[in-house]
């Protein structure tokens, strides 16, 4: 997943594209880019590292500007090289820059296409790059001489005809404004915001992020989301227009959003984030009365950070103290960002540490926002029982992840899934636990639908295998799997260590 923002403002937008991109950092914490149109130029800075280690003073004080678009990366396609870091560049037609979250599903065919029918050569693995120059392409082949709104819908409604998958964009056209578009099922969430101008109160700023936290932080008024397959254009004098250019728009927002990525205090489709995770909460809360009530549990103990809201809400349903018993290290990256199995496993143990006295002879209910690979609860299960826990019981607030994620969350291979081809007990059993249970799917929807019950269907297919795009065969999930999995990333890892080395001797 993926952090983007742009602002078209009427003073220098560095700082505030900066502090919106350090309230996104839990979307992506591999690397972090600013670009800003000033004079006619693009300035840029992007880097591998969080975004407090990427921006020096130095960079800041060369992205001036009152236009700039950010990116805060986790790597999906692609490897996680500082090339592939965004936003992205090209320079016709007047000059693009473009970010991106999400994955296209058909970035392969496009690359190709680019190739042959464009000459558009694309320097990196990312098909963000490949996003960006299909625009560029599109642009290019209907602007004459002035760009106006309807040029730049036209050309959205095209790239939104070739590019199949998930996608919310913000991009940067020199001497023109910026543009903004989400993907005809809303699959990537994306919101608009607005503000007066401090020093010009005449004019309205625009903004445009992938969660509302980011409008928050940085005083802008939280307008709405950008609907499925709609575009804004902001031009460089903050005129704003807007326009749906999707033939079959469908409103499909990931769950998963709602479930573990999202910040809890972010408002994302008329969803509150942290509304649905209480509701989890009571909905999995139902589900362990019904099905367990021989259970004998002395305490409902997060997982932090994700699972607090849902678990307190579990533990007053069921009428069980809650207690923080595990004390979570704020200094180090969310686990799985960290490429490669060993990594992984090595991490949750820095990350977390027991309490011992709040597991010691008790019978305790852990709960987290999700099992994906296993190890995470495997070890925490592990821990609890060295702290002293009697009986270890382990809710998941959503149901089995079973299949692939193809639409930008690094969940790319069935084989690394543990819930992939095996029942609860087995699971439970190769955790370790005494006792597992799942959220129903059913059971999920509820819980994020009830403030907006016009979404009739959620983009589910980590749980279910249906990919609401309908092009997601089992040659593409292989394709998906040889390019992302563990050996890959090992491999693609050497690789760039062995280039860097080549690069310092060169130096
Ligand atoms: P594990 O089952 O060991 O992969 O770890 C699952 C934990 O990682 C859960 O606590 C989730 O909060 C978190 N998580 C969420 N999404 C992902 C993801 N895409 N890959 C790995 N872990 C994730």
């Amino acid at each position: 997943m993926c952090g983007i923002v742009g602002i078209v403002g009427a003073s220098p937008v560095n700082q505030a594209i900066y502090d919106a991109l350090t309230v996104l950092q839990h979307r992506g914490q591999d690397a972090a880019g600013i670009v800003t149109i000033t004079e006619g130029m693009f300035k840029q800075r992007k880097a591998n590292g969080l975004v407090r280690d990427v921006f020096e003073v130095k960079h800041m004080q060369r992205l001036r500007g009152n236009l700039g678009i950010g990116h805060v990366r986790y790597p999906t396609a692609g490897s996680s090289s500082a090339a592939e870091a965004q936003p992205f560049y090209v320079n016709s037609p007047f000059g693009l820059a473009l970010a991106h979250n999400g994955n296209l599903t058909n970035a392969k065919e496009l690359r190709e296409e680019m190739a042959k029918r464009a000459r558009r050569h694309i320097n990196t693995t990312s098909d963000s790059e490949v996003l960006l120059n299909v625009l560029a392409h599109e642009l290019d082949s209907i602007v004459e001489d002035e760009l106006c709104e309807k040029q730049v819908f036209t050309a959205v409604s095209r790239v939104h005809k070739k590019i199949r998958g998930a996608y919310a964009v913000a991009a940067l056209i020199i001497g023109q404004g910026m543009v903004a578009f989400r993907d005809p099922n809303g699959i990537r969430p994306l919101v608009l915001g607005k503000k007066t101008s401090d020093e010009n109160p005449e004019k309205m700023e625009y903004m445009v992020a992938s969660e509302s936290v980011a409008l928050d932080a940085v005083g802008f008024e939280f307008v709405r989301s950008v609907a499925p397959g709609e575009a804004v254009y902001v031009t460089e004098d903050g005129q704003l227009f807007t326009q749906q250019c999707a033939e079959n728009a469908a409103h499909n927002p990931c769950i998963f959003e709602y479930v573990y990525f999202a910040r809890p205090d972010s408002i994302i489709d008329k969803i509150s984030v942290y509304g649905a995770r209480v509701n989890m909460g009571t909905k999995l809360g139902e589900k362990i009365a019904r099905e367990w009530d021989d259970l004998d549990i002395d305490v409902v103990i997060p997982i932090p950070e994700t699972s607090c809201d849902t678990a307190l809400q579990i533990a007053m349903h069921l009428d069980l103290p809650y207690r923080q018993g595990f004390v979570k290290n704020r200094y180090i990256g969310r686990t799985f960002i960290m490429p490669g199995q060993t990594q992984r496993r090595k991490s949750v143990r820095r990350k977390l540490n027991a309490i011992d006295v709040e597991f010691k002879g008790k019978n305790v209910l852990l709960v987290d926002d999700s099992i994906v690979r296993g190890t995470t609860s495997e070890q925490i299960i592990e821990m609890a029982r060295e702290a002293g826990a009697n009986k270890v019981y382990f809710a998941s607030a959503s149901p089995e992840i079973r299949f692939p994620n193809v639409y930008g969350i690094d969940m790319p291979s069935a084989n690394e899934l543990v819930a992939h081809g095996r029942e609860v007990d087995e699971i439970c059993q190769l955790i370790g636990a005494d006792g597992l249970i799942f959220q129903d799917l059913e059971d999920l929807i509820v819980a994020c639908r009830e403030s907006n019950p016009e979404i009739q269907t959620f983009e589910t297919s980590v749980f279910n295998g249906k990919y609401v795009t309908n092009d997601i065969d089992q040659d593409y999930l292989n394709y998906l799997d040889q390019l992302r999995n563990n050996d890959a990333k090992a491999v693609q890892a050497h690789e760039e260590v062995a280039n860097l080395e080549l690069h310092n001797e060169g130096s």
